[in-house]
């Protein structure tokens, strides 16, 4: 046995991982299903570092010294599954199976229960970056047990990128699905992120009258304040560039219907299991959804509105930073909600996640890495026990200052028919929290009314029911 850990699964995330760890000084042993990827790997990059090729699962586990860690890179869902089943078996106590695909967190908790009771650690890792990341230093967030993340630790700190400060974007997230779980949140907030940046997009166009390269130069200029964020920077890019075949802006050139792997949907899914209100990240979902239903949207064409009339000079230019504050407004609503379903998950399955230490790992090498992640750290550093990131003071200040802009911004986009479902949806989350009383109290009557599902009052404790049907006097219900 020479290798210190193996990569099994070599399509292009599993085979960037690989060349990271050999490129770091590892030894890395590779296998995966089709022999092709390993030798097109070990012929194209042999060079690298130390690879130990395998072509067979007895080979891989072979090579691999003890406790083994091999990592596995395939498919999510059944090849996940049946890769495990085909390694478990060769191996022994103590060693380490990792999982760095896109798994659901709650397949993760059922692997790691079921690899635990044959004494095998299983770590649910979260990887983002794409495969540039996984060559050049993607953000981890590993789940499993203390242990397995000990052993594992000095690899994934040398592979792992580096934020500003110098830390490696690696820590142990939790125990069993937590890595999986916060990973998923990671790519829900991802959706709201950019749904939030398309629509600021469309009001630049649409409101200010501005040309794609116009709002590409807005965003360089966002990029160097609080906005300072990879998704922004790839925005200006994708924005300034122009069709090689038309001589278009290629943002005019692409069929406006947006795609989806699933990740935005789980996230989601589970903040309705888990009761936590992701508006979000749901009405990011919901957007994509929209943009592809071309037959609805095309037989809804004549609907009577207002056309946008585009804004003087001056006007749009006023304009243009109140949308910067309303973006960035919406944005830290979309990174509570995504924090509060962190902190909803972790206390439903037990895995006391630290949201500093999550802000901190998704400060380099993931999709979502920003200059701001470091004072959501910092935030959650200075309090703990921080109810939300809008109670931060120095959060909570900004709000303070964004937020008539960007209800002007809302307002706007109401009258001159520009749809912002991030913009608006956050707006109302904002509003609802700070709210004295909240119309729910009718919600309760009415479904007194209906159901008899009782209510609380707000002057004494007990619950009530009123009898609708009969005198309308009302009774209490409870003891
Ligand atoms: P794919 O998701 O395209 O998976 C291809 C790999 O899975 C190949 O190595 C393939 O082997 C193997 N595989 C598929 N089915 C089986 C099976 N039944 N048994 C054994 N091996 C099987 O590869 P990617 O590199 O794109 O992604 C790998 C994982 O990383 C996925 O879970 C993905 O969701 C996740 N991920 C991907 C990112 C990306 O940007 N692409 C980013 C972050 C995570 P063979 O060559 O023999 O077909």
């Amino acid at each position: 046995a020479t290798a210190q850990i193996g990569v099994t699964g070599l399509a292009v995330m599993g085979r960037n991982l690989a060349r990271n760890l050999a490129r770091n000084g590892f030894t890395v042993a590779v296998h995966n299903r089709s022999e092709a990827r390993t030798r097109d790997l070990v012929d194209g990059f042999g060079d690298e570092g130390s690879f130990v090729p395998a072509y067979s699962a007895e080979d891989f586990v072979a090579s691999l010294e003890r406790p083994r860690r091999l990592v596995v890179m395939v498919k999510a869902g059944g090849p996940t599954d049946a890769v495990i089943e085909e390694f478990a078996p060769l191996l022994e106590e103590g060693d380490v199976i990792v999982d760095g695909g896109n798994a659901h967190f709650l397949d993760t908790r059922r692997r790691e229960a079921e690899l635990r009771e044959r004494g095998i650690h299983f770590v649910g890792a979260g990887v983002s970056g794409g495969e540039e990341g996984a060559l050049n230093g993607p953000s981890i967030m590993p789940g499993g047990s203390a242990e397995s993340y000990r052993s594992l630790a000095p690899m994934l700190e040398r592979i792992a990128a580096r934020a500003p400060d110098g830390t490696a974007c690696v820590s142990h997230v939790g125990p069993d699905g937590a890595g999986h779980f916060v990973k998923m949140v990671h790519n829900g907030i991802e959706y709201a992120d950019m749904q939030l940046i398309a629509e600021a997009y469309q009001l630049l166009r649409s409101v200010a009258g501005y040309s794609p390269e116009r709002i590409a130069e807005t965003f360089r200029s966002w990029n160097t304040g609080r906005l300072d964020s990879y998704l922004i920077e790839i925005t200006a890019e994708v924005l300034a560039h122009r069709d090689g075949a038309t001589g278009e802006p290629f943002v005019d050139v692409v069929q406006d219907r947006a795609e989806q792997k699933g990740t935005g949907r789980w996230t989601v899914q589970t903040a309705l299991d888990l009761g936590v209100p992701v508006p979000g990240i749901a009405e990011a979902v919901f957007a994509r959804s929209l943009s592809g239903g071309a037959e609805l949207r095309e037989a809804s064409r004549a609907l009577p509105g207002p056309v946008p009339a585009p804004l003087g000079e001056e006007e749009a230019a006023r304009f243009a930073d109140r949308v910067e504050q309303a973006l960035y407004a919406s944005k830290l609503v979309s990174y509570t909600q995504g924090f509060l379903q962190i902190a909803a998950g972790s206390a439903e399955y037990g895995w006391d996640v630290d949201p500093g230490a999550v802000a901190a790992l998704w400060r380099a090498g993931c999709i979502i890495r920003a200059a701001f992640l470091d004072r959501v750290r910092d935030a959650y550093a200075a309090r703990p026990d921080l109810p939300s990131l809008l109670s931060d003071d120095a959060f909570a200040e900004e709000m303070g200052r964004a937020q008539e802009d960007w209800r002007h911004v809302v307002a706007t986009a109401a009258a001159q028919g520009v749809p912002t479902p991030g913009f608006s949806a956050a707006l109302a989350y904002y509003d609802a929290l700070r709210a004295e009383r909240l119309p729910a109290a009718l919600v309760q009557g009415q479904r007194d009314y209906f159901g008899a599902h009782t209510y609380r009052r707000a002057d004494r404790e007990g619950v009530f029911h009123t009898l609708w049907a009969g005198d309308r006097s009302e009774e209490r219900v409870d003891g």
